[in-house]
């Protein structure tokens, strides 16, 4: 017979592998481990049904590991976390919960109001840090104090030195600089054959939960065919594959797009990271590990790791650091909804008027139709195309971020968030990226396929057929030009704004405003009939 267990320890939805989990090496009969699948995470927004798959199937499977390894495991289905933690530990007994330091805001709120509810029952909380991060609160605490600009470059460089990665003998940057990313702005090739998409075979687990997001109407967004890797063995797969035959050409061709190509040469391995299922450290080792190698080139792998050792560890501090007014930020003082295209670029389904318009916008089409199919959709999609239009056109950057947060099989607020309200939007007015990340279409027409098949004509910057990215860009320019005139990296920008005759300007303008009128902007949620699971 079992012993009474005296310690509860909550598994998050991010933790779904002992590389990640707040758990001692072995099992116990004084410990019982509990998942908790809250109703409430999936009546906030409508979350995409792959992220649904994904992030169900990824903690069904580690309960049934630790179950077979001789954990006592508890799996139970509750209104929130706190009232899920609340009674698994009154059924339980315990007399301490331990958990990681919440990752989410949303899930701090419940903690805090569970302890003195516990406390009153004689249960001892115990938060343990984050595993699945390479630096703790109280590091980025210290590195942000006495700092006027909080950018990404100065913390990447302290982690790869903190976790001597990619160093020369002298302790400096391997080949002599810290970032490479000016050697990894190639176009795809014109007559060069996109690479084969990894899949990953469905478990049985994975598909039963399939299934069940297709019965759920409040979700969004394809399941079928799912390809994403819900185990921690089919992670390591993945990885292996991306690190052996992606990462060597990764970098060049990491800003490149491709119309119905939401990976190209990307890992897409966020989403098995960000449930839990690979340790950054292990990315982070594997990628320079080929490059000591000699197996892929130094500007592949500082690129790609760049974004795990410098990028996500930073968007995770700064969110904490930014939160919760962080939610709300506005700078460029934007005020539209977000168009319906972004939830229905075919928008399809008994729309009247001006909603029922399909989006002309090849790229923006595309990338929002990978999106819905997908879950996913590689960094530039995401950045120079549906951020991008959202900024230009002066979507609240919030709208945006829910978009994301839901439509995306990676994102969590504390990603999605600041990728949208800094780097994306300009909405937190230039505390992450100096400048916003704004561009006419000449730029997609120089990083992708889309603009030769497209009804716009990307050369035409004002009449008829002319590509909305150029009326959008700039009227945008024009509408800010106060805020960005004496801006170092704006400069060039504003100058030549300043060159086009006045009434070029304001017949630009005025076409600008003639395609807003007619864009849906009424359905800041996806209509039901465009669920399609
Ligand atoms: Fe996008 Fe403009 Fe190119 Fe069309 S022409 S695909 S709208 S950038």
């Amino acid at each position: 017979m079992r012993d009474t267990p005296a310690t509860l320890v909550y598994i998050a939805p991010w933790e779904c592998s002992a590389a990640v989990a707040p758990l001692p090496p072995e099992p116990g009969d004084r410990l019982v481990v509990c998942f908790i699948r809250a109703r409430d995470e999936e009546r906030a927004l409508p979350w995409h049904r792959r992220r649904h798959v994904l992030v169900r199937s990824a903690a069904r499977h580690f309960a049934d590991e630790l179950r077979a390894a001789g954990w006592r495991v508890d799996e139970r289905d509750a209104p929130t976390v706190r009232e899920g933690l609340e009674a698994a530990v009154a059924e339980h007994g315990v007399s301490r919960l331990v958990a990681t330091v919440p990752r989410e805001w949303d899930l701090r709120g419940e903690f805090a109001a569970l302890r003195p509810r516990l406390r009153a029952a004689g249960v001892t909380m115990r938060f343990v840090e984050d595993r699945g991060f390479l630096s703790t609160r109280a590091e980025f605490a210290e590195w942000t104090e006495g700092r006027k600009e909080l950018r990404m470059e100065f913390f990447y460089r302290e982690m790869r030195r903190r976790h001597r990665v990619l160093l020369d003998a002298d302790g400096g940057p391997e080949g002599g600089t810290w970032n490479l990313d000016a050697e990894n702005r190639k176009p795809w090739p014109r007559d060069r054959a996109h690479p084969v998409p990894r899949r990953v075979t469905p478990t049985p687990i994975a598909l039963a939960a399939v299934a069940e997001a297709g019965a759920m109407p409040s979700l969004w967004g394809r399941a079928e065919d799912f390809d994403l890797p819900v185990t921690r063995a089919a992670a390591l797969d993945w990885l292996g594959h991306f690190l052996d035959e992606l990462l060597p050409e990764f970098g060049p061709y990491e800003d490149a797009m491709r119309a119905g190509e939401p990976d190209l040469l990307h890992s897409a391995l966020a989403s098995a990271m960000n449930v839990g299922l690979l340790h950054p450290l292990e990315i982070v080792r594997g990628a320079e590990a080929r490059y000591r190698a000699g197996r892929a080139p130094l500007a592949s792998v500082e690129g790609f790791i760049r974004q795990i050792l410098g990028w996500r560890e930073y968007v995770r501090g700064l969110y904490r650091h930014l939160m919760p007014g962080f939610r709300t930020v506005n700078a460029l003082g934007a005020s539209r909804a977000l168009p319906l295209w972004y939830w229905d670029p075919d928008a399809s389904g008994g729309y009247d008027g001006p909603t029922n318009a399909p989006c002309g916008m090849r790229c923006l089409a595309d990338s929002a139709r990978m999106v819905r199919d997908h879950g996913r959709v590689h960094h530039i999609h995401r950045l120079m195309v549906l951020s991008n239009f959202a900024t230009l056109a002066g979507v609240v950057p919030h709208e945006l971020s829910r978009w994301f947060w839901a439509g995306f099989t990676d994102a969590w607020e504390w990603v999605e968030l600041p990728n949208v309200m800094g780097m994306a939007t300009h909405g937190d007015g230039g505390v992450m990226a100096s400048k916003p990340y704004v561009a006419s279409g000449a730029y997609v027409n120089r990083m992708s396929d889309y603009c030769g098949s497209c009804q716009y004509d990307v050369k035409r910057r004002s009449g008829e057929g002319a590509c909305p990215f150029n009326l959008l860009y700039w009227d945008f320019l024009a509408r800010h030009r106060e805020r960005f005139v004496d801006h170092p990296r704006m400069a060039m920008m504003i100058r030549n704004l300043d060159r086009m005759p006045a009434a070029e300007l304001a017949g630009i303008r005025a076409e600008a405003e003639a395609f807003l009128a007619q864009v849906p902007w009424d359905s800041p949620h996806p209509p039901a009939t465009t669920a399609g699971a």
